[in-house]
């Protein structure tokens, strides 16, 4: 299945929840989830019927899959794996998720959405333990260091980030003199601050 590339604001307003998929403008007034917070389409506004059980675990996971970009084979990809690997599948879906190179990037401050993150590190603007890497998936590790690539350190975009402050979840440290990350540790659950109730995932696929 080929990568959706309608509106983003149109999967936010699809899960009846923002999404962060525009970066700034999710903070803002503009964001469309604050002037028509109900499903697009013709019926959208209509009363929302009660979801079935199957139907809040399908949602779940679409919401999981639109939150760090990820398509329905590869998500599946990481369910299996998550499955096979010891600790709770639940749980071991989120880190893969969160341990995305993208996902890092974005957490580190680097780009103002995962999407944005996405473009950067598929343009081959970082680099990981000093080899450039350009791809999106690829799953960093306790003690990876993350840094913008010597040649991208002047465009505008990653000069302003030297004058922010940024706030990182515990797993990762930034150093934004050198726009410099670092990954700390595995991420645990409590790291990760993402609004998905993985059970309910668990249960859509254990069926
Ligand atoms: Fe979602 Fe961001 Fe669009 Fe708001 S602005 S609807 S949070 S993608």
């Amino acid at each position: 299945m080929s990568r959706y590339t309608g509106p983003s604001c149109r999967l936010c307003r699809r899960e009846g929840q923002k999404l962060f998929l525009k970066g700034e403008r999710c903070y803002s007034t503009k964001c469309a989830m604050e002037k028509r917070s109900y499903a697009p389409g013709q019926h959208g506004n209509d009363r929302r019927v009660k979801l079935s059980n199957y139907g809040l675990q399908l949602r779940e996971k679409q919401k999981a899959k639109r939150f760090y970009g990820v398509q329905e084979t590869q998500f599946r990809n990481y369910f299996e794996k998550a499955e096979r690997a010891k600790g709770q599948t639940g749980e071991n879906l989120l880190v893969a998720l969160e341990t995305r190179l993208d996902n890092a990037v974005f957490r580190m401050g680097f780009a103002s959405s995962r999407k944005e993150a996405r473009q950067l590190v598929l343009h081959g603007h970082f680099t990981v333990n000093g080899r450039k890497q350009n791809i999106p998936s690829m799953a960093v590790k306790a003690g990876d260091v993350i840094k913008v690539k010597e040649k991208s350190v002047s465009s505008p975009k990653f000069k302003e980030i030297r004058d922010m402050s940024i706030s990182t979840p515990n797993w990762i440290s930034v150093d934004t003199d050198k726009l410099e990350g670092r990954v700390l540790a595995m991420p645990k659950r409590e790291d990760i601050d993402t609004p998905i109730q993985e059970r309910l995932i668990v249960e859509l696929y254990s069926k």
